[in-house]
């Protein structure tokens, strides 16, 4: 079996199978691409391989479609969640975490006012 077989193995046990692909892909994530959104969403929701699915949606940083009950924009906020972690997790107790850490070649460059 090759990866590409496997793949498609838990793909096609996949709830939406059987459903309309356009369900899973709206144009919009607002208006009427709502109903179709949340139609996605129930359907993703008693899928035996919904979480296979979304764990290769945020692997692969897909930014379109309905992938294991989640829109992009869920993925988006999930990837920003988990970076603020990643970044507070490596941060010193009791020290505010630095957005943009300064690069090295730069600290002993700064001129007095
Ligand atoms: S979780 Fe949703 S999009 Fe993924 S395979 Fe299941 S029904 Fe399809």
């Amino acid at each position: 079996m090759t990866t590409n077989q496997g793949r498609a193995d838990w793909r096609e046990s996949g709830a939406c199978a059987q459903a309309d692909p356009d369900l899973f892909f709206p144009i919009s994530s607002a208006g009427r691409s709502l109903g179709q959104i949340a139609k996605a969403k129930a359907i993703c929701a008693g899928c035996p391989v919904r979480r296979r699915c979304l764990d290769f949606a945020l692997e692969h940083d897909l930014m379109y479609g309905i992938w294991g009950g989640s829109t992009p924009l869920d993925r988006q906020a999930w990837q920003r969640e988990r970076r603020r972690e990643r970044l507070q997790s490596r941060v010193p107790p009791g020290r505010e975490p630095q957005a943009y850490p300064q690069p090295p070649g730069d600290r002993n460059s700064r001129t007095a006012c």
